[in-house]
């Protein structure tokens, strides 16, 4: 199992079975951040992260990260101290609740 997945991630979010089996097994650094709905390749001695935009097995265009539309929400939640204190980061987001909700 992967570490960096959390274990009830949606098989039908992606878009073969590969890419989904490698992302489960960790044996490469992929994390799926559902949030923002990015699936992302890192490094794990240097911690850089890459988003990744088409499936590195199949090459189907992966739908947008939500990234910048999660920011917003988290703004109109109206309290500035959200940047600093997950805690009081609204349940729906965060996870992939809030977008499926949306229907994005
Ligand atoms: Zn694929």
């Amino acid at each position: 199992m992967n570490p960096d997945v959390p274990p009830d991630i949606d098989q039908r979010d992606f878009c073969c079975e590969r890419l989904f089996e490698v992302l489960m097994e960790g044996k490469l650094a992929f994390a799926y951040d559902r949030q923002i709905r990015e699936l992302q390749v890192f490094n794990k001695g240097n911690q850089w992260v890459q988003r990744i935009d088409y499936c590195p097995f199949c090459g189907t265009k992966r739908p947008s990260s939500l990234a910048s539309e999660w920011e917003a929400r988290l703004e109109a939640y109206g309290n500035s101290k959200i940047f600093e204190d997950d805690s009081i980061i609204p349940e729906d987001l965060r996870s992939d609740v809030w977008w499926k909700k949306e229907g994005l």
